[in-house]
C-alpha cells in the first residue's frame, strides 16, 4: 500500500523561477519550495507541496563531468603543485591532499544535480523521441 501523496496548491499558477537558485538550492523548479533531493543524490518521485513529477529530470553524467571539470581538475592541480613546490611528507598529503579532493569531489555534486535538473524544467530538454512524454507531464501539471 503506497502512501498518499499530499499535494498543496495544485492549481496554483507558478512565477518563472531562476533553474540556478532554485536548483543549487535543491529547491522545486516550478514552486521553489519543495524539494528536489530525497538523499544527497536520489530525486524524489515528485515536489511535496506542488506535486511536480520528477519524471522528466534525468541529468545523466551531468553533474559528475561538471566536477570532473571545474572542481577535481583544480584539487589534482594543488596536490600536483603543493608536491612540486614543497616536497611535503606523505602525512601533509594525507592531510591536505584527500580531504581537498573529496571536498572538491563530492560536495559539488548535489548543487549541480540541482541545477540541471531545474535547467531541464525551465528549457523543457529531454531525451530525442520522448516529446510525447513531456507534453503529458506539462499538460497535466500547468
Ligand atoms: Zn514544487
Amino acid at each position: 500500500m503506497s502512501k498518499p501523496i499530499h499535494i498543496r496548491a495544485v492549481d496554483k499558477t507558478y512565477p518563472p523561477l531562476s533553474p540556478v537558485t532554485t536548483g543549487i538550492k535543491g529547491h522545486c523548479p516550478r514552486c521553489g519550495e519543495g524539494h528536489i533531493f530525497v538523499g544527497f543524490l536520489t530525486i524524489r518521485d515528485h515536489c511535496e507541496i506542488c506535486g511536480l513529477d520528477y519524471a522528466f529530470a534525468d541529468p545523466a553524467d551531468g553533474p559528475a563531468v561538471f566536477v570532473q571539470l571545474f572542481a577535481c581538475v583544480p584539487g589534482v592541480i594543488f596536490v600536483v603543485m603543493l608536491e612540486i613546490l614543497a616536497r611535503p611528507g606523505l602525512w601533509v598529503h594525507l592531510a591536505l591532499g584527500v580531504p581537498v579532493l573529496i571536498l572538491t569531489g563530492v560536495l559539488p555534486l548535489r548543487p549541480i544535480k540541482g541545477w540541471l535538473v531545474a535547467a531541464q524544467y525551465t528549457t523543457r530538454a529531454q531525451e530525442a523521441g520522448t516529446g510525447a512524454l513531456w507534453s503529458q507531464l506539462h499538460n497535466k501539471n500547468d
